[in-house]
């Protein structure tokens, strides 16, 4: 951990883009709350295959209309080269700087036709047609991506990223705080000097959480899952043990030196404030 120490903190809020005009006001007032905290910026995701592109870009517009920064995550699977330069360059047109560059994921069953493979790519790709204009942001995975071949090879591919040009990384979100060390100390190990930010996933509902942790490979451990499970339909309680295990992670991995935390709101201020004030941030 020590090379994460000299990092300064970053503490950002991730979005959604809303579908509805509904879900637009609503995300407004989020913002303005959250705005509250005072983070370094929100990010907005990015449907694979382009599916939320106007939306990603709109919501960024209007995160920033509102005086806040704000970056778009950008995918690039199913994508052409020439499809992933216009985005690129509305974005830079739009006075965009920061990035979170992903390879993204297709629904079930749909095969991956496109010109980018990895997030690698996509990462040297904005490094070769933008030099050094955007700060890009990759994603990283304690618990290893559960595509990769062994854990050794996911930490290679980590490394291609960073040596494709990214600047920090975001990680998936954990509860086991070790694996999150580990992986920065074998970052470390191989040289790797940028901030790893660790994702925090504030728990709400069990049944989102654990059918997001079976997609994403994010393992709920056993106890914390036992837990859940036993409060039923008792969404209090849910979020009451859940803010105390989030909170108590959140304040173990800063003591330990983490660069900061990304905080998965799915468009709600209030679990992440929450823990925001307990923190005494
Ligand atoms: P990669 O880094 O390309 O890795 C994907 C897999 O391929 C891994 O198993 C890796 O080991 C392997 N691999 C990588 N490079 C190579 C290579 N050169 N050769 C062989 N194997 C390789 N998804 C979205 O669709 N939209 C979003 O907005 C979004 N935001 C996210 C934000 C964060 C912070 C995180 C952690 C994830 C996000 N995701 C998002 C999910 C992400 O797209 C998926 O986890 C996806 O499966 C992998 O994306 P990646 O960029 O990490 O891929």
């Amino acid at each position: 951990m020590e090379s994460q120490k000299k990092f300064p903190k970053t503490f950002s809020f991730e979005f959604f883009p809303p579908s509805t005009p509904e879900g637009q006001e609503k995300l407004r007032a989020t913002t303005r709350q959250l705005a509250q905290l005072k983070p370094k910026f929100f990010s907005v995701t990015f449907g694979a295959g382009g599916s939320t592109r106007e939306r990603t870009l709109d919501t960024v517009l209007d995160i920033r209309l509102q005086g806040y920064s704000a970056a778009p995550h950008i995918s690039c699977i199913a994508s052409t080269t020439a499809s992933v330069r216009e985005m690129l360059h509305r974005y830079k047109d739009n006075g965009i700087r920061h990035l979170v560059a992903l390879r993204g994921d297709l629904p079930s069953g749909l095969a991956a036709t496109g010109e980018f493979r990895y997030a690698n790519e996509l990462v040297a790709f904005i490094r070769k047609e933008f030099g050094s204009h955007f700060h890009i942001e990759v994603a990283a995975y304690p618990e290893y991506h559960p595509q990769a071949r062994s854990a050794q090879d996911d930490l290679l591919n980590f490394k291609r990223k960073i040596e494709a040009g990214a600047d920090s990384a975001i990680t998936q979100y954990f509860y086991n705080g070790d694996s999150y060390y580990h992986f920065v100390d074998e970052c470390e190990a191989m040289g790797l000097d940028i901030p790893i930010v660790p994702g925090i996933m504030p728990i709400g509902k069990f049944s989102q959480l654990a059918r997001f942790s079976d997609a994403c490979g994010a393992e709920i451990p056993r106890w914390i899952r036992k837990k859940l499970e036993g409060y039923g339909d008792d969404t209090a309680s849910i979020r009451s043990f859940g803010l105390d295990v989030v909170t108590a992670l959140c304040d173990e991995l800063l003591t330990n030196g983490a660069p900061g935390l990304h905080f998965y709101t799915l468009n709600q201020a209030g679990l992440t404030t929450t823990i925001w004030q307990r923190l005494g941030l």
